[in-house]
């Protein structure tokens, strides 16, 4: 075994000597049945990508809905075929401890709401997957993996990239030191964001803007190349529309250093497009991705010259698969609560570092 896998079959032993005993794990398998999904919360993200990954799936299937909006459970039972019994909404959601049919929440519902669906499901006596960010605060975050574990379940974060095989090459280059050592990382992400009126521009809802919901994956990107946790961040904030991101972030700029030295600079923005991507420099070269977090198409270069461009399959459903199979057969999930605990700590400390109008340290 070299260094680096051997390393990481550590850390997963001791992850799964560190789990509580999951009760319920390998009764599906054992029934012959794929496990079923509940999804919590029907919007783009559900109604798009996920409910469509859930039929290309190989270990896991829609079973069940969690909805406020009664007219989008008339016509998602019409489309998938899903039970009277297995219809709930956000009052009602308690219920799904009678029903065998649901094994997993998969909780996709604005980010404040996330702990609020967790408890209810993991109280049902049911595994949770959660879409990141996991919730606006540390503390949130703590009770979420806290809820879980008392249930006996698994709490996954819906970080698809770390099952994205572009993302998971640059991880290799970066890790086997492929080019050299990672010393700098450039990491950015943004969108311009359209209708005034969403969540996403809602503080109570969504906990913060652009850094959020998709400079995480700046951060991620940093934490997944690195293998570490930062130490130190430095952040300010830019603001062109005082009146649409009056209660969120529009484009936040941001430093980090970790252990090894390695240093990372990013942008998240709410106000452009076309920002998608990252750029490793090492001590032989660099490699980069761009684009990078898309659902497909995520390519790139290296210095050496091959490009970097890896068929892909869809990753919503290559993720839920990963963590039925990780129920199914007793493993830890690769993107356990703790991961995103992790990020939203640094989160909170890059808005503290903007605040403060200065370096907040992490240890
Ligand atoms: P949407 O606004 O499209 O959908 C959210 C859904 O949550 C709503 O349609 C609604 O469903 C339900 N909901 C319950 N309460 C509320 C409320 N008070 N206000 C608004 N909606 C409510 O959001 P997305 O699908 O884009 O995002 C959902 C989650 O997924 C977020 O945490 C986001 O960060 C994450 N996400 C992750 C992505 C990824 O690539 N991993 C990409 C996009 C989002 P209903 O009517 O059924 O009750």
């Amino acid at each position: 075994m070299t260094q680096t896998p051997r390393r990481q079959f550590l850390a997963r032993t001791a992850a799964l000597a560190a789990m509580p005993l999951l009760s319920g794990i390998g009764n599906a398998q054992n029934a012959g049945r794929k496990l079923g999904v509940a999804l919590c919360g029907l919007g783009n993200l559900a109604t798009k990508q996920i409910a469509p990954a859930l039929l290309k799936t190989r270990f896991c299937r829609l079973a069940g809905i969690v909805t406020g909006t009664p007219a989008k459970a008339v016509d998602w039972q019409k489309k998938y075929g899903i039970a009277d019994k297995s219809v709930y909404n956000y009052q009602t959601m308690h219920q799904m401890a009678s029903n065998p049919d649901i094994d997993i929440v998969y909780v996709v519902t604005p980010n404040a709401l996330h702990m609020e669906h967790t408890l209810a499901a993991a109280a049902a006596g049911k595994h949770v997957y959660c879409e990141k960010p996991l919730e606006i605060s540390v503390e949130r975050c703590q009770r979420m993996i806290d809820g879980v574990k008392k249930a006996g379940k698994m709490l996954g974060v819906g970080y698809r990239l770390q099952f994205e095989p572009n993302h998971m090459e640059c991880v290799r280059l970066a890790r086997e030191k492929v080019l050299g050592d990672l010393k700098i990382i450039d990491a950015n992400f943004g969108f311009a964001i359209d209708d005034p009126t969403q969540w996403r521009l809602k503080r109570a809802l969504a906990g913060g803007g652009s850094l959020m919901d998709v400079g995480i994956y700046c951060l991620q990107t940093a934490r997944m190349l690195t293998g570490e946790e930062p130490v130190w961040v430095n952040a300010s904030e830019v603001k062109t529309d005082a009146v649409k991101f009056k209660e969120v972030d529009e484009t936040v700029l941001w430093q980090a250093r970790f252990p090894s030295g390695v240093v990372s600079n990013s942008v998240s923005t709410y106000s452009a497009n076309g920002l998608a991507g990252f750029r490793a420099a090492t001590t032989r070269g660099w490699f980069s991705l761009d684009p990078a977090y898309f659902y497909n198409g995520n390519r790139g270069r290296r210095s050496d010259g091959p490009e970097i461009n890896i068929p892909v399959s869809d990753q919503f459903a290559t993720e839920l698969d990963d963590f039925a199979d990780c129920i199914i057969n007793k493993k830890p999930t690769k993107v356990p609560g703790e991961m995103g605990l992790a990020d939203v700590k640094v989160l909170m400390a890059i808005y503290e570092s903007i605040k403060k109008g200065r370096p907040v340290s992490l240890v």
